[in-house]
């Protein structure tokens, strides 16, 4: 039975999130760690971020073409080698039985130990950011997905077999209690971000990227095992809460 602690790294894990550049703002430091230690990632981007620009040379079928391409040179940077895309119109997102439905497919296919998505509670960050309504309704058609409907026999036997999710790392959380150490995977995160053209332009991500994982590692507790001084922090790190879904040791 494995415990979903810092250090943690899960068989299989899904990551659903609303726009193509979610993951990479994110989850992108664990997600590199995982593949790079052996686990098995997919990707499920609920909309193609088919409003997603000020620009006007796009039409909403072109941006969503080029923004499934910049996911998927992402992806292959992160070692991501499935990405599935579900269609879904940009800024439109709401929560329904039907996207539910839709997830638990996906779960109920690819089996993964551990869900991603984002905190569907955390409307505000800070007195700057309203959070999308995408991403909200995003983490709670997950969430909903992995817990319970995923695992229940009786419901919905054509989505298949049921599936039981082990853990599920709730990111952009105002609660976490698990922080991940992304020090040797935050440079690869950048450059899946990097990626990301149609939202990022020419701008320099890195400075951003590196001051939210710096953040975050200063606030996660101290851990044992640093040397002579017997407990330490990481330099950056990804916060989580961790929903255990199963039962640990
Ligand atoms: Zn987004």
């Amino acid at each position: 039975m494995p415990r979903f602690d810092a250090d943690y790294v899960p068989r299989s894990a899904m990551a659903i999130y609303a726009h193509p550049d979610d993951i990479e703002f994110t989850v992108a430091g664990t997600v590199a760690k995982w593949t790079e230690a052996g686990c098995e990632v997919t990707f499920v981007l609920i909309t193609s971020g088919n409003a997603g620009t000020h620009d006007r040379k796009f039409t909403r079928k072109s941006l969503a073409r080029a923004r499934e391409r910049e996911v998927r040179e992402s992806a292959r940077i992160l070692g991501v080698s499935r990405v599935v895309f579900l269609g879904h119109d940009d800024c439109e997102l709401v929560p329904t039985l039907a996207l539910r439905k839709e997830l638990v497919r996906r779960i109920r296919r690819h089996r993964p130990e551990v869900v991603l998505c984002n905190d569907p509670q955390a409307l505000f960050f800070d007195d700057r950011y309203v959070n999308h309504p995408d991403h909200l309704a995003a983490g709670k058609a997950a969430l909903e997905a992995a817990f319970p409907c995923a695992e229940m026999e009786l419901l919905w036997p054509a989505l298949g077999p049921p599936h039981k999710v082990h853990a599920v790392y709730v990111s952009s959380t105002p609660a976490p209690n698990t922080w991940v150490d992304v020090a040797a995977t935050v440079e690869t995160k950048i450059a899946a971000l990097s990626a990301h053209r149609t939202q990022l332009g020419e701008r320099d991500i890195a400075p951003l990227i590196l001051g939210w994982a710096m953040d975050e590692a200063r606030r996660s507790p101290p851990r044992k095992g640093g040397g002579k001084r017997g407990a330490r922090r990481p330099e950056f790190a990804e916060a989580f809460r961790v929903m255990r879904l199963l039962r640990e040791e």
